[in-house]
């Protein structure tokens, strides 16, 4: 019986699926491999000397709130290459040789006891129908901590502090699962650079601006994309901003005092900077002196409190007094 129902678990090539059976809260697949051969855990060496065969019980991801069981015919096969040796072939897109569950129920424990840890990861695993053990879900985690990076493909990079201001070293994380992957030490190219150059799969590096990340990266990981990360962009961002206000105090002033104008007695609008005599300025800031000291004058002369001078033209109170 060949299924390719989208509704059901799905298969690869290579597994045959012979029976289902459901019940209440369980769905149970029967099934085969078809495979002609498989490959020696030890050198990779293909193998179609069928040895024996034997069954194995794999949980995988619920399905309608049942609990799903593969019970998957599966053979061990002879090396053609190693002497003596007998290895079993793993099930083909659904788990590797000897595990008890599936890789995506494993995935999906993992994330659930990364988020909750091991008892509670386990009661919220049992409520969703997949049933295991908190002991379970530490050992998941433990794995994924060392299996994690050979399949990590955007890996983020930046240093870190083992002891702020005395001691750094470098974080990389998987990105896409929101996880670290390792500690190294240092914030040099060189341990970057090895990390990156022995996980060949990473296709996005995103790390802090140039510098020994950007070289680590670019002899380390040559076939990947390296990107800015996004803190270390609002960092470069906000400090070209801050620099550019600073630069320009003197508008930043002069715009405040047209808004407050906006909102200032009739009087005061007559005196706008818009209808000053154009700014003669001598280079020292004196023709912006003098406008600002004929205006107050001016306001003065119309009867305006100092305070309100002041607030309106950005000045002190003893400067308007003066
Ligand atoms: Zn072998």
């Amino acid at each position: 019986m060949r299924i390719s129902n989208p509704l059901l678990p799905s298969v690869s090539e290579g597994v045959q699926v012979d029976e289902l059976a459901l019940n209440a809260d369980a769905l149970t697949i029967t099934a085969r491999t078809t495979a002609a051969r498989a490959a020696c855990p030890q050198f990779g060496r293909w193998s179609a000397r069928v040895h024996s065969s034997y069954w194995r019980t794999l949980k995988d991801l619920p399905w309608q709130d049942r609990s799903v069981t593969w019970r998957v015919k599966v053979r061990r096969f002879r090396c053609s290459h190693c002497p003596g040796r007998i290895f079993a072939e793993p099930v083909p897109g659904l788990a590797r040789a000897r595990a008890q569950r599936s890789d995506r129920l494993a995935e999906a424990q993992t994330d659930i006891g990364m988020a909750l840890g091991g008892e509670a990861g386990a009661r919220l695993s049992r409520r969703l129908a997949m049933p295991v053990s908190g002991d379970t879900v530490l050992r998941l985690i433990r794995r994924c901590k060392s299996a994690g990076c050979a399949s990590a493909r955007v890996v983020g990079i930046d240093d870190w502090a083992w002891r702020r201001g005395r001691r750094y070293g470098t974080i990389v994380c998987d990105l896409e699962r929101g996880r670290v992957l390792d500690l190294l030490p240092g914030r040099a190219c060189e341990p970057v650079r090895d990390w990156l150059a022995a996980h060949p799969g990473i296709a996005v590096v995103s790390r802090d601006r140039a510098g020994p990340y950007a070289e680590a990266a670019r002899l380390g990981a040559p076939q990947a994309i390296q990107v800015t990360d996004r803190w270390h962009l609002l960092v470069n961002a906000s400090e070209a901003l801050r620099s550019r206000v600073e630069r320009h105090q003197a508008e930043i002033r002069e715009a405040a005092r047209q808004a407050a104008f906006q909102d200032a007695p009739a009087a005061m609008v007559a005196l706008a900077p818009a209808d000053l005599p154009p700014e003669q300025d001598n280079g020292h800031g004196g023709g912006r002196r003098r406008q600002r000291c004929e205006a107050a004058l001016r306001l003065h002369g119309e009867g305006v409190a100092i305070k309100t001078i002041a607030r309106t033209l950005g000045a002190s109170r003893n400067s308007v007094r003066r």
